[in-house]
Parts: structure tokens; C-alpha cells; sequence
């Protein structure tokens, strides 16, 4: 069984994930992968480096994320060209992290997994849902970026209503992290039950 967790900026993913590591799940977590894909010496970084030349690369030899994203930002095509080499990858690298996985189920971690066919992958979606104030508030405290930043990120992303309507369940964050971590035991225990 692989659960795919999701929710918006600041809504508690990687508090949840981190309880449910606590319990012995396996967590594999989406962003990871999508960086593993283009670490030096992977076929993708290759493929980048030729698309782009060798500017691409730090003088180490790894990627230059922010080049990269200067790049995309300004061009459809190029944005087009990079997501048809990069999504393909990274759906490999979470499929063989799933299968590696030896949990009696999986959690797939994810802030794109409804917007993406990541959702694919899995057999129920929990979403953290959490007030739209207390989000922003969570999120200012931890990364201190303005709040127009958070405001323009929470617009980027899915609806908060898109995303509960597409959960099979859900964990409302609105309380302290040790209701968070009883919420996830109560989970935990309908998960292994269903397994
Ligand atoms: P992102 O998508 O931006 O990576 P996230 O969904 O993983 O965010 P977290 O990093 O887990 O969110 O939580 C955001 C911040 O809120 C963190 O600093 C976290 O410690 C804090 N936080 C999460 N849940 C609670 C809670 N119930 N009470 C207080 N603080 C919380």
C-alpha cells in the first residue's frame, strides 16, 4: 500500500513524515528525487549539460539550479524541453525507492503529487490541510520570507478545496505538534489494519 502525502507550503508534510518515520515507514520523498536525478554523473545531467553547454555546471560539476532556472523562467520551450527529460527520470527514481521499500506500507511525499502523475503511484492520498492564516504564519516563522511570498506560492499551488476534495484522508494541523503526532498514530494504525 502507498499512501501519497501531500498539502501546501507550510502545511506540516515533513512533520507528518518525519511521525510516520518515527513509526518505521518508509518515506520516500519526491523532492529528494528529483534532485538525485541530476547529482553529477547522472544520465540527466549529462543531457542538461549538452542542451544547455557546459556553463550549466558549477566549476565542481554540479548543476547550477539557479542558471538553470533562469533559463526555464524565460523560455516555454526550454521549460518544455528540461520537464520532458526530468519527469520520466524522476518517476523511475520514486517507482524503484517504492519497490525498495520493505515497510508494511509506503509513504510518498510529495507538494506536487495531485498537480503531477505522482498521484499515480499511489493507493489512497492524505492531504494536511491546514487554515490558510496558520499556513502563512508556519511558514513566515520557519523561512522568514515576506508574506507577499507565501501569499504568491499559495497561489501558484492547487486550491485548498481541490486538494481535500481529491483526499481519501485527511489531517487537520490546526493543533500543537503533539495532536499532529496522535493524529498520525491514529492513522498508523488504520493504514496497518487495511494492509
Ligand atoms: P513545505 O512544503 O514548505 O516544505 P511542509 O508542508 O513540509 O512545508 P513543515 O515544514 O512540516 O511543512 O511545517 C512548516 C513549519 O510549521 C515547520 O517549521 C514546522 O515545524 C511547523 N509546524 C508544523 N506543524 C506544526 C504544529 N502543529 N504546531 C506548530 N508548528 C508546526
Amino acid at each position: 500500500m502507498i499512501i501519497g502525502l501531500t498539502g501546501g507550503i507550510g502545511s506540516g508534510k515533513t512533520a507528518v513524515s518525519d511521525s510516520f518515520e518515527q513509526l518505521g515507514i518508509v518515506i520516500v520523498d519526491a523532492d529528494l528525487a528529483s534532485r538525485v536525478v541530476v547529482e553529477k554523473g547522472k544520465p540527466c545531467l549529462e543531457e542538461i549539460s549538452k542542451h544547455f553547454g557546459s556553463d550549466i555546471l558549477s566549476q565542481s560539476g554540479e548543476l547550477d539550479r539557479a542558471k538553470l532556472r533562469e533559463i526555464i523562467f524565460k523560455s516555454k520551450e526550454e521549460k518544455d524541453w528540461l520537464e520532458s527529460l526530468l519527469h520520466p527520470a524522476i518517476a523511475k527514481q520514486i517507482q524503484d525507492e517504492l519497490s525498495d521499500s520493505s515497510s508494511p506500507y509506503t509513504i510518498l511525499v510529495s507538494p506536487l503529487l495531485l498537480e503531477t502523475n505522482q498521484k499515480d503511484f499511489c493507493t489512497k492520498v492524505l492531504v494536511v490541510d491546514v487554515p490558510i492564516e496558520t499556513q502563512i504564519e508556519r511558514t513566515l516563522k520557519r523561512d522568514g520570507v515576506s508574506e507577499e511570498q507565501v501569499q504568491s506560492i499559495i497561489k501558484a499551488q492547487i486550491s485548498r478545496q481541490d486538494r481535500l476534495n481529491q483526499a481519501d484522508e485527511v489531517i487537520v494541523n490546526d493543533g500543537s505538534l503533539e495532536d499532529l503526532k496522535l493524529a498520525v498514530d491514529a492513522l498508523h494504525k488504520k493504514f496497518i489494519s487495511e494492509t
